[in-house]
């Protein structure tokens, strides 16, 4: 029976360690957050063989007596809670008590502990979940976990793990995220005694970005606070040109936890919607805090998934949060960089030469040599057009480049999404309906979003299977070969399979609409087009980007001529 029972437990806590101990990074995870829940300041990551061999990680925190010790590899032992209810308030990181247990149960552990300097430590050795040795220890305060061999006992698990540069980038991406949530903690990674990453205490909080996601991230970000009832919202977000092609570059904290939250991603991706494509990403350091009540942290046993009390409210904080940062668009009014290096640099160029002030401003009205009637001409007065592309207007303060496509397109959007939200697309009715024959899968895709399709300004009615009559098109595309645009867009819907709520989406067509909408580039335009281009514009939410977040205008203004030539 004893023998029984024994067994039982082996496996149950290699189950539960399963379910925290996923690989190296995790068992990082948990023992620095048990250093910061001491209290510790200074924590010091020793890995070797991508952590399949060692790891050690040593604090200067409060340390634990031999009992506290002894306890803390039993499963569900912890100081953090005493009652059922205590689990719903935990603030600090560590509150179900199986981590170290899990850990040990698949491990060779050691933990060298000590609470007060003088007094004598601790040290206790488990090997897969059995204490093999307790003893006392030289005095240091503190404590120092170490952990050999994982999975040496689960062989299953080992073969799930991958290389170790593999597992070592889990792990330093791990510490990134923790010193960004905890900028009065000092930490250090060592791979087999290299230091590979060091937060030092600095008082910049662009020094330890700078550190955890690369000098990049320390110059293009910005940061952001906003506050809704007891929904706190903070951080620091990538100017939209600042942007990657996977999500890695998100990284998101509930209540200074770490968290892979699909609700918080979603909001970070809605508020930069506007001015990134869609196939990037941007990069966002996310804090989000509200009190214990409000969020349920205990949903998964590596507490990377949380459960908010009112989603919705989290939702739209976290966007307006982001958004009032991207409509300031701080990024605009950086120095300028001198011409040489911009025109060397190719791309930074046009980020370079930003600036807040929107080209109508320096009108005032007034416009001195407009000649209202004729062609937008070329370079001959104060204003022109370069290539038939970029129209150049110049005022008292300087020059302003305007890309007409981009801008065009920026409004294009902006009208579409009005319309789309107050009631659906404007439309043109056809005087005579054209038909669409399409392949019958893609009929039923049709056929499910018909209303759909209406609200984006496309008017279809069944004249067969496979057949439509198109009765009405998107006022804005009217003259640009509404059927084509039309085909695309099914495709597209069809490329998101059944079921998908159109809503949801819908930012993706009105894109399309509008790219299609827009001014082309190559095409000249009369004066008041380009000054009605530019009305608009200026009263565009985010009038800086384009939809793909390319620049729509660059100003030059007179003190960086002055700066250029040198005067100043
Ligand atoms: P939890 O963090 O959820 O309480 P753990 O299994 O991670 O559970 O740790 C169990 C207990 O061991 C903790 O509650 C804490 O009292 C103690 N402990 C673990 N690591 C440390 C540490 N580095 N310094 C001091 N105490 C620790
Ligand atoms: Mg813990």
């Amino acid at each position: 029976m004893g023998i029984i029972r024994a067994l039982a437990s082996e496996v149950v806590a290699k189950i539960a360690a399963g379910e925290v101990v996923e690989r190296p990074a995790s068992v990082v995870k948990e023992l620095v957050e048990n250093a910061l829940d001491a209290g510790a300041t200074e924590i010091k990551i020793e890995i070797q063989g991508g952590g399949r061999k060692l790891i050690r990680v040593t604090d200067n925190g409060e340390g634990m007596s031999p009992e506290d010790a002894l306890l803390a590899v039993e499963r569900h032992t912890t100081s953090k809670i005493s009652s059922a209810a205590d689990l719903f308030a935990v603030q600090t990181f560590g509150f179900r008590g199986e981590a170290l247990s899990a850990i040990a149960a698949v491990s060779k552990m050691k933990i060298f502990t000590g609470r007060d300097q003088g007094l004598a430590g601790f040290e206790i050795h488990v090997e897969g979940g059995s204490v093999i040795q307790s003893r006392e220890a030289a005095a240091s305060k503190g404590t120092s976990v170490e952990v050999r061999h994982l999975f040496f006992n689960v062989p299953v698990r080992l073969k799930f793990l991958k290389s170790p540069g593999t597992e070592l980038g889990h792990i330093s991406d791990t510490i990134a995220r923790l010193a960004l949530a905890n900028d009065r903690v000092r930490f250090q990674l060592f791979h087999e005694g290299r230091l590979l990453a060091h937060y030092p205490l600095r008082p910049e909080a662009a020094a330890r970005l700078a550190e955890a996601l690369g000098r990049e991230a320390g110059e293009k970000m910005y940061r952001f606070s906003y506050r809704n009832g007891e929904v706190e919202i903070a951080g620091y977000a990538g100017e939209p040109g600042y942007n990657r092609s996977n999500t890695r570059g998100v990284y998101l904290f509930v209540n200074r936890r770490p968290v892979r939250d699909r609700l918080l991603y979603h909001a970070v991706q809605e508020a930069y919607r506007p001015l990134l494509a869609k196939e990037r990403n941007p990069v966002v350091l996310l804090f989000v805090n509200l009190p214990a009540g409000e969020v349920d942290v205990n949903v998964h046993p590596s507490k990377g998934e949380v459960k908010f009390v009112d989603p919705d409210r989290v939702h739209r904080s976290v966007i307006s949060a982001i958004r009032q940062m991207l409509e300031s668009s701080p990024w605009h009014s950086k120095a300028v960089v001198p011409l040489n290096e911009a025109r060397e640099s190719g791309k930074e160029y046009s980020s370079s030469f930003l600036s807040e002030d929107f080209p109508l401003k320096g009108l005032g009205g007034a416009q001195p040599g407009w000649n209202p009637a004729g062609e937008f001409p070329s370079g001959k007065t104060g204003f022109g057009q370069i290539r038939k592309t970029y129209l150049v207007l110049t005022t008292d303060d300087g020059i302003t480049l305007i890309d007409q496509h981009a801008a065009h397109e920026r409004i294009t959007v902006e009208k579409l999404q009005d319309q789309f939200f107050e009631k659906e697309i404007r439309k043109q009715l056809l005087m005579m309906p054209e038909t669409l024959e399409l392949p019958l899968s893609e009929a039923q895709v049709v056929m499910e979003h018909v209303q759909d399709l209406d609200k984006m300004g496309f008017s279809l009615e069944p004249a067969g299977e496979r057949t439509f009559w198109v009765r009405a098109v998107p006022e804005i595309v009217a003259s640009r070969e509404p059927l084509q645009i039309l085909q695309e867009m099914i495709g597209e819907i069809s490329s998101w399979g059944k079921g998908t709520e159109l809503n949801r989406q819908f930012s993706t067509l009105i894109h399309m609409l509008a790219c299609r909408g827009a001014v082309q580039a190559s095409q000249t335009l009369r004066s008041e087009e380009a000054l009605s281009l530019l009305e608009q514009l200026e009263k565009c939410i985010s009038p800086a980007r384009c939809p793909h977040g390319r620049p729509t205008f660059i100003k030059i203004s007179a003190d960086d001529l002055d700066k250029m030539f040198q005067r100043k």
